[in-house]
């Protein structure tokens, strides 16, 4: 089990504002994870719901597991460095660094005269103690001539060192930093990043780093987890998330130069081999031996993304011809990289920007050779992987059935049960098949039960950075699943072998492979305790074991007449809502609420045109 899981998160800010989306994702013990994405992509929300700084909406976090969603922040052992310091101005540098240790209480033990524990008393911790620990940890990091300064006598790098030795006398079991080195210039913020990692391999706990800066991610990691929107893009090593983006967002956030990215026609050329023919006809062909890693077939004769990176293109053919194809581009500019050169170029009215060697003969015409094993093609629509990595596995045409509290389904001649518990699904079902989805992260070689049992052939494995991708293409779907293994573990490409898909896990989805049948959230009807006063007041409530009602709920429109003998009215702030087509799931409260509400309604709802509403339930 892992150290850290984060299982179906969901965070939803009073302001309507949906931060975090269904995010799962685990860390290990010693495991050095940063978070990083563009400013608002909600890394600090999912760090303050780790300390316990911010209330989780949906969804549960587990540290050693045990959730640990109602433990207040000082019982969680977890220590925060900010990108602030959040130094205390008018204690010295030694007394910033022991504040909290002799804050701290530890568990002494009574001895009896015979040398027995009897109990145990909370005490401080002694002085002598908290003074050697401060002095080891100023000595670690440097801070040994600085101990009897106040903080505005230091610079920006001392005052992080500050707040980093602060965090680390305390000896918790988890750290975590939020864009440390945000106010520290470029030498400083390199200088750094290296005593945070070898900090880091010192303690060997957890230390889980948020940052906007690819680079810093790329350096720091062992493992990125890449968030855009709320959404998690990808988890994986720098190597991995590097050489095998699992999607155009994440292709083009890491790298520089940034990915170019193209336009072509996923089809056959006249030899019958599949590729990729660009605008200017040339034909960049898949590799045969690769051909295991396309994962959507459906977009065959179909537009398609193609994602170069400059290091992809040679002067002259390689060995491997088959992993080589020719294109001709129009020249438009060139600048010196050391030694090497990087050309800008167009191919149609797509541009390219390619490393070449500096002695290459620079005409109009330029004829290069794409290395067509490491380029990656992306669905237009989704932005997905199609030949690669990918973030899910898709099933289709899966025969199901919905009765009241759960969905049943055929799959491979076996059914499987889908417990809905609390969760919502799309009423409106008139379709007799679904697609499933899964995460490849939680799809395993081990055998789990209330998974899904799939056998299917070895169809390509693909090595890693520190795992492998292995490919299986199973009977009756004409794409292949993904998941990973372990480096070591032994498997060969043509062996027929079983796959286990977790059922809490997998996402539902209408024959489109678009509409989610479930709703994101856990319905939520019941009323909280500290919330009790304030909602039986607005709704005239006196009777305790009150719920409110899931679904015959009414909004109330301009003009609309509503009789209050029969009608309880008041009015809601809108947090969220999914449209299921005529039909919404609408999340709500009332202002000054800690909990909120789930409602069916019958119409659909648009959060931005209302966030406001009135709402009328029967009495
Ligand atoms: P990041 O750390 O990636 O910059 P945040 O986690 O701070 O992102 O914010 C994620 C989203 O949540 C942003 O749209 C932000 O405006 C919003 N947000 C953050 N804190 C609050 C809050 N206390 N109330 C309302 N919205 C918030």
């Amino acid at each position: 089990m892992s150290y850290i899981s984060f299982y179906r998160i969901n965070k939803l800010y009073d302001s309507g504002v949906h931060a975090i989306k269904d995010v799962t994702f685990d860390i290990e013990q010693d495991q050095f994870t940063v978070l990083v994405g563009p400013s608002g992509c909600g890394k600090s929300t999912l760090l303050r719901m780790l300390a316990g700084l911010e209330e989780i909406t949906t969804g549960k976090i587990l540290i050693d597991g045990k959730i640990i969603n109602e433990v207040s922040p000082k019982d969680r052992n977890v220590s925060m460095v900010f990108q602030n310091y959040a130094l205390y101005p008018h204690l010295t540098v030694y007394d910033n660094i022991a504040f909290g240790l002799r804050l701290k209480k530890v568990k002494t033990p009574v001895l009896d005269n015979d040398g027995n524990i009897t109990k145990y008393i909370n005490s401080s911790i002694p002085r002598e103690e908290i003074d050697k620990k401060v002095k080891e940890v100023a000595e670690e990091l440097e801070l040994t001539d600085y101990l009897s300064r106040k903080p505005k006598q230091l610079s920006g790098g001392q005052k992080q060192r500050v707040s980093l030795a602060r965090a680390l006398v305390r000896d918790n079991d988890i750290f975590l930093l939020d864009e440390p080195l945000s106010n520290l210039d470029a030498k400083l913020r390199v200088e750094m990043r290296k005593t945070i990692k070898a900090l880091h391999s010192e303690v060997k706990k957890p230390f889980i780093y948020v940052t906007h800066d690819q680079v810093e991610a790329m350096t720091l990691a062992d493992r990125i987890v890449v968030l855009n929107k709320g959404v998690v893009q990808q988890i994986g090593s720098p190597k991995e998330i590097f050489d095998e983006p699992n999607n155009l967002y994440v292709a083009t956030f890491f790298g520089s130069p940034q990915m170019s990215i193209i336009e072509g026609l996923l089809t056959y050329n006249n030899k019958k081999e599949l590729g990729i023919r660009l605008e200017n006809d040339d034909f960049l062909v898949i590799p045969k031996d690769l051909l295991g890693q396309l994962t959507d077939y459906s977009l065959i004769d179909k537009k398609v993304k193609v994602g170069l990176r400059a290091s992809s293109f040679r002067v002259s053919e390689g060995k491997n011809k088959d992993h080589f194809s020719k294109i001709t581009c129009d020249f438009v500019h060139k600048e010196l990289f050391g030694n090497e050169t990087l050309l800008k170029l167009k191919l149609g009215s797509g541009d390219l920007l390619a490393f070449v060697p500096n002695n290459i003969e620079i005409k109009d015409k330029i004829e290069l050779f794409v290395h067509t094993s490491s380029m990656k093609i992306f669905d237009i629509e989704t932005g997905e992987s199609i030949f690669g990595l990918r973030r899910e596995s898709t099933f289709k045409d899966i025969k199901f059935n919905i009765d009241a509290d759960e969905i049943s389904f055929e799959f491979a001649s076996k059914e499987y049960k889908y417990p809905l518990e609390s969760r919502c699904f799309h009423e409106n079902l008139n379709q007799d098949s679904l697609t499933l989805k899964c995460l490849n992260e939680y799809i395993s070689l081990e055998k789990k039960e209330n998974s899904i049992e799939v056998e299917g052939e070895v169809s390509l494995i693909k090595n890693l950075f520190q795992r492998k991708a292995v490919y299986i293409k199973l009977k009756n779907q004409k794409e292949p699943l993904m998941l990973y293994v372990k480096k070591d573990e032994d498997i060969k490409e043509g062996s027929l072998i079983k796959v286990y898909v977790p059922l809490e896990y997998i996402n539902f989805y209408l024959d489109d492979g678009k509409t989610p049948l479930l709703s994101k959230y856990e319905i939520h009807n019941n009323i909280l305790e500290e919330d009790y006063d304030l909602v039986s007041k607005k709704l005239n409530i006196t009777n305790k074991e009150f719920i409110m009602p899931l679904k015959g709920i009414k909004v109330i429109h301009k003009g609309d007449k509503i009789d209050k003998n029969e009608y309880r009215i008041f009015k809601v702030i809108v947090l969220d809502v999914e449209n299921f087509g005529q039909k919404s799931l609408m999340y709500y409260k009332i202002k000054g609420m800690k909990g909120y509400f789930t409602a069916l309604l019958e119409e659909e709802i648009d959060q931005v045109v209302t966030p406001v509403l009135k709402l009328a339930i029967k009495k």
